[in-house]
């Protein structure tokens, strides 16, 4: 996947304004929520804040060159985000079929609201791309990836789902907020849509929420996308979409640091008696290490691990650490650990003795 693509430099210049009054180098940020017409009352650029900003089409240009899509959609969180593709991808009577480990919150949205508006979910095991073509139905619309999964690192076979998506006519979303465009690229594998909880490792420091959708193409699909964002209102600050776009500036260098101090960290645990096993898609111990290797450049700064013994085991690990803090969230540049099943809502799924670990940059 080595091409032209220079995520140091998008990440820094890309979406700059242009008409800054003062000639900032760096933008102000746009607090305005309105905007004035001109003499003979047509717009300029932007109307009011809710349908677009300065600093937020700074941004939605910014993460669409990352990703390499035409349109970037931001939202207000990341799970706004999902909310935003799901709708305006599906609709009553459609089946769709999502990771069986996801991020929980996605999870839910999928099997109790959408479920409750007639949308069919399968919730299957991707490891095997042979369980997503056994799950596809007459009315299947939707493929929702998430690779590495979240939070057990599962890898799914972008390419092998768009292949299969493609005979079918089925739309693919792919959520790439673990591997980030530094490591994964799935528009340019062929996904319609990615999504990023903005939250994690863009934002890097742990003090914004915000969500993305990046469409390999513009048309009909980001349109849709686009007007939803505006009538349903869940758009990001000015001031987000600011802080976002500061952060963005060390993007490339916090991840890459990261994943080199994850990567070690992996195999640290790897061989340490006292760890049942390491999730981590790096290790060639992993299931698909193989299928990570063909469609990451890295591995990203995410691992979890199975402590030998129960939950308090895991539990006594997580609360001894010294620099590690034990709370949820990922992606910034303080590690974290969380002892995830208490942490996932009415239904969890993992195991009692998994930690995720995020993997800061100290
Ligand atoms: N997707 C993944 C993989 C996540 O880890 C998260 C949050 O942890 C989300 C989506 C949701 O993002 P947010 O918390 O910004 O709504």
């Amino acid at each position: 996947m080595s091409d032209s693509h220079h995520p140091e430099t998008i990440s820094i210049h890309a979406g700059r304004m242009a008409a800054v009054a003062h000639g900032d180098v760096m933008p102000p940020i746009h607090l305005s929520t309105t905007f004035e017409r001109q003499q003979d009352g047509t717009f300029r650029d932007h109307i009011y804040t809710r349908s677009s900003n300065p600093n937020r089409t700074q941004l939605e240009t910014k993460l669409a060159a990352l990703e390499g899509g035409q349109v970037a959609v931001a939202f207000s969180s990341g799970m706004a985000a999902v909310n935003a593709a799901f709708n305006s991808m599906l609709k009553p009577g459609d089946h769709v079929v999502i990771p069986d480990d996801c991020y929980h919150g996605t999870r839910e949205l999928a099997n109790e609201i959408f479920a409750r508006w007639g949308v069919e979910v399968s919730n299957i095991d991707m490891s095997d791309l042979r369980n997503v073509e056994r799950a596809l139905k007459p009315h299947t619309r939707l493929i929702w990836i998430e690779t590495p999964s979240n939070p057990q690192l599962k890898i799914t076979d972008v390419s092998g789902v768009i292949a299969l998506a493609r005979t079918k006519g089925l739309l693919v979303g792919c959520d790439n907020t673990f591997a980030t465009p530094i490591w994964q690229r799935p528009l340019a594998m062929g996904a319609d849509v990615v999504m990023h909880a903005t939250t994690k490792f863009f934002s890097g420091h742990s003090d914004v929420l915000g969500g993305v959708l990046v469409l390999r193409e513009a048309g009909e699909l980001s349109a849709r996308i686009q007007h939803y964002q505006q009538i349903a209102g869940a758009v990001p600050s000015p001031f987000d979409c600011w802080l976002l776009n500061r952060s963005l500036s060390t993007f490339s260098l916090r991840v890459r640091q990261q994943t080199a101090s994850a990567g070690v960290l992996a195999d640290f645990f790897a061989s340490h008696p006292r760890i049942e096993k390491v999730f981590y898609p790096g290790l060639a111990s992993h299931l698909n290490h193989d299928i990570a290797r063909r469609q990451m450049t890295g591995y990203g700064s995410m691992l979890s691990i199975l402590i030998k013994g129960d939950r308090d085991a895991a539990m006594t690990f997580a609360g001894k650490l010294r620099v590690f803090r034990h709370a949820t969230s990922l992606g910034g540049v303080e590690s974290l650990v969380e002892h995830r099943r208490t942490a996932e809502g009415a239904h969890p799924v993992s195991p009692d003795n998994l930690l995720r670990i995020s993997v800061g940059v100290e």
